[in-house]
C-alpha cells in the first residue's frame, strides 16, 4: 500500500488535470443529476477552533490542545465504518468544514483522502474542498494541503472591514484575508470561494456594496453571501440583548441581499442558489448534491448525513447525526467504528419536502424528470397544477412551473421562505389525497 502521502499526491497531480477538463464541461450547462444510491458526497467536521467568533453557534470547541492523532485516526475509521455501511462505492465530493479545518494538518486530511478513497472509489476528478481561515492557513499551509489532495478553497473572509471583522471576533484583518486569496488564488486558480457576510448591527448598505465591488478586484470564480443571524447564546446576541449593539435590520439586510445579487449579475456571476453565485461554471458540486437530495455521509463530530444503510441491508433513507462532543465522539469511535448518535429514518413525504425545499433553492428548481426519482406516482402538476394559490404566485411571477419542471424566478428565489409556506401544505394535502399505487397496503 502506498503511503497516504504520496498516494495523496499522485491523485492530487491527475484531479488538476481533471478538474480543468470538467470545469471547461461545467461551463457549458448545468450540473451534473443527483447520484444514484451507490453515490454519495462526503462531509468532514473539525470541530476544533483557535477562538469563538462572537456570532457564531456552530459545533466547535476551543482546546487546550488538540490529540491529533487520535483524532486523525478516529476519522479514518468513522469514514471507513460509514462507507462500508452506506454501501456506496463512488464518493463525488469531499468537503472539510468546522469549526477550522485548516488547523488540522495536511497529513489528516491526506489520511481521510486516502482511506475514502480505498473504501470507496475517490474519482480524480471529484471536488475536494476545504475551508479556510485566512490566519491559519499562509501560502505554505495551502501548498501542503493541495498535495494532500485539496483542490478547492472556500475562505471565511467575511468582511473587509477592519472594524467589523473585530465586531465578529475573527482572528484575521482584511489585510489577512486579501493576502490568503491571493495565494489561494495562486495555488488553485479558478477554484477559491469566498464568503461575505451581510446585516451585521449598524452595518449600512452603501459601505457593504463597496466592499463587495473591491472585493470584486480580488476574488475569483466563486462567493458565498450570508446573512448574519443572531443566534441565542452567542456573544453577539447577548451585546444586542444588553442594548450594547443596536440590533441588525432586517430591512437593510434585505436591501443589501438585493443590491448585493444584482451587482454580481452585472460582474457576470450566476446566482445559482440563494446565497451562492459562480462564475465561468464554478459551481460547486458538494453544495449542489444537498440542493438535489443526493445521498452524503457525515464524518466527525455532530457531522449529519442522509442515506440509505444498504451496506446493512437497509432501504430507506436516513437522516443521521453523530455524538456531538469530540471526546466522547472519539470514544464512540474506538469501541464501535462510528459515533453516530441519532438515526431517523425519512418518510417518502419527508423526503419529498425536503427535494422541494432544498430544490428550489436553485435557480434551476426541480426538473420533472428529478422530482419523479422521488414521487413517481405524484407528478408535479398533480400537486401544485390546480391550486389557486400557486396559480396566483405563478402570475405574481415569483414562480414558474412549466414544460422543464417548477423553479422559483429571480424575483422569487428572494422570498423562497415565504413561498415555501405555500408550497409545503400544498404538497401535505396533495399526498394525502393521492391515489395508492399498486401493491400499496390501505
Ligand atoms: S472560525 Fe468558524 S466555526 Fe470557528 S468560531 Fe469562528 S465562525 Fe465558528
Amino acid at each position: 500500500m502506498a503511503l497516504p502521502g504520496a498516494r495523496a499526491r499522485g491523485w492530487a497531480a491527475a484531479t488538476k488535470m481533471a478538474q480543468r477538463r470538467r470545469h471547461a464541461e461545467d461551463a457549458e450547462g448545468f450540473p451534473s443529476p443527483a447520484p444514484p444510491s451507490s453515490r454519495a458526497a462526503l462531509y468532514v467536521h473539525w470541530p476544533y477552533c483557535e477562538k469563538r467568533c462572537s456570532y457564531c453557534n456552530f459545533n466547535k470547541y476551543v482546546p487546550r490542545g488538540v490529540e491529533e492523532a487520535a483524532m486523525r485516526s478516529c476519522l479514518v475509521t468513522e469514514a471507513q465504518t460509514l462507507l462500508g455501511l452506506s454501501g456506496v462505492r463512488r464518493v463525488d465530493s469531499v468537503f472539510f468544514g468546522g469549526g477550522t479545518p485548516s488547523l488540522a494538518s495536511p497529513n489528516t486530511v491526506a489520511a481521510v483522502l486516502e482511506a475514502v478513497d480505498q473504501a470507496a472509489h475517490l474519482p480524480a476528478d471529484s471536488e475536494v474542498t476545504l475551508e479556510a481561515n485566512p490566519t491559519s492557513a499562509p501560502g505554505s499551509r495551502l501548498a501542503a494541503f493541495g498535495a494532500a489532495g485539496i483542490n478547492r478553497l472556500s475562505i471565511g473572509l467575511q468582511s473587509l472591514d477592519d472594524k467589523e471583522l473585530q465586531l465578529l471576533g475573527r482572528t484575521h484583518s482584511a489585510s489577512d484575508a486579501l493576502q490568503t486569496l491571493a495565494e489561494a488564488r495562486r495555488l488553485f486558480p479558478g477554484r477559491v470561494s469566498v464568503d461575505l457576510m451581510l446585516g451585521l448591527p449598524a452595518q449600512k448598505s452603501g459601505p457593504w456594496l463597496r466592499q463587495l465591488r473591491e472585493l470584486l478586484a480580488y476574488c475569483d470564480d466563486h462567493i458565498s453571501l450570508y446573512q448574519l443571524t443572531l443566534e441565542r447564546g452567542t456573544a453577539l446576541f447577548s451585546q444586542v440583548q444588553r442594548g450594547t449593539l443596536p440590533a441588525p435590520d432586517p430591512e437593510v439586510a434585505a436591501e443589501m441581499y438585493q443590491e448585493g445579487r444584482a451587482v454580481l449579475r452585472e460582474a457576470g456571476f450566476r446566482q445559482y442558489e440563494v446565497s451562492n453565485f459562480a462564475r465561468n461554471g464554478a459551481l460547486s458540486t458538494h453544495n449542489w448534491t444537498y440542493w438535489q437530495c443526493g445521498q452524503y455521509l457525515g464524518v466527525g463530530p455532530g457531522a449529519h448525513g442522509r442515506f440509505v444503510p444498504q451496506g446493512a441491508g437497509g432501504h430507506t433513507r436516513e437522516a443521521r447525526i453523530q455524538t456531538l462532543e469530540p471526546d466522547n465522539w472519539m470514544k464512540e469511535v474506538t469501541l464501535f467504528g462510528h459515533g453516530t448518535r441519532k438515526r431517523v429514518p425519512l418518510g417518502e413525504l419527508e423526503l419529498l419536502e425536503e427535494v422541494l425545499a432544498m430544490g428550489l433553492r436553485t435557480d434551476v428548481g426541480i426538473t420533472h424528470q428529478h422530482w419523479q426519482r422521488f414521487a413517481s406516482q405524484l407528478s408535479l402538476w398533480d400537486v401544485f397544477g390546480s391550486s389557486q394559490e400557486v396559480k396566483a404566485l405563478l402570475v405574481q411571477g415569483l414562480l414558474l412551473l412549466d414544460h422543464r419542471g417548477l423553479r422559483c424566478s429571480w424575483e422569487g428565489l428572494a422570498v423562497l421562505d415565504s413561498l415555501l409556506l405555500t408550497l409545503l401544505p400544498r404538497l401535505q394535502e396533495a399526498w394525502l389525497q393521492r391515489a395508492p399505487s399498486p401493491g400499496q397496503g390501505g
